[in-house]
């Protein structure tokens, strides 16, 4: 029997592969970082890209005391949906729900390509650090919601007021 037969492997595989695409950027500026031996609870779902960096992310702070744990990662379109219901009935009318919660077709979550992040502590130590990783807090009203944002080892960009702004901005 290959080893490659072994589901582990496979996934012990991927995750490299990932960490390699992760980390290739930053060859030249930096050491390599070596690949997680498991992805961090919460990242089923999620690109491989975001799910190796988020898991260096928790795995560097946990290694400094510091809390970190995903919220909402990977959702299916029928729970997006269903957020989106809710957010209407919550906010009063779609416009003003879209400031918090996107439809199905415009979230990032849907896509495998974002983390909600907590606690606080946790939130606000991964927006200080996480350009190391890539990871970046992407709007100013929502302080749990990180992404691939910028190549590892560079600044994040400037946060979108909020995600309705930055759909509208980029028709997604
Ligand atoms: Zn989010």
């Amino acid at each position: 029997m290959s080893i490659f037969a072994s589901g582990l492997t496979r996934a012990a595989l991927a995750v490299a592969g990932a960490a390699c695409a992760v980390t290739g950027a930053v060859v030249g500026v930096g050491p390599a970082v070596a690949a997680p031996t498991a992805l961090a609870p919460g990242t089923a779902g999620l690109v491989p890209g975001l799910a190796v960096s988020y898991t260096l992310a928790a795995n560097d702070g946990r290694a400094q005391g510091i809390q970190m744990y995903i919220t909402s990662g990977k959702r299916t379109d029928a729970e997006q949906r269903q957020l989106w219901r809710n957010a209407i009935a919550t906010y009063g009318s779609p416009a003003a729900a879209r400031r918090w919660v996107l439809p199905a077709e415009e979230s990032p979550h849907v896509r495998g390509e974002a983390v909600d992040v907590g606690p606080w502590e946790g939130a606000a130590w991964l927006e200080r650090n996480g350009h190391r990783w890539g990871l970046c807090r992407t709007f100013v009203n929502e302080w749990w919601h990180f992404e691939l944002a910028t190549t590892p080892g560079t600044a994040c960009p400037p946060m979108w007021p909020d995600a309705a702004v930055r759909a509208d901005r980029r028709g997604i």
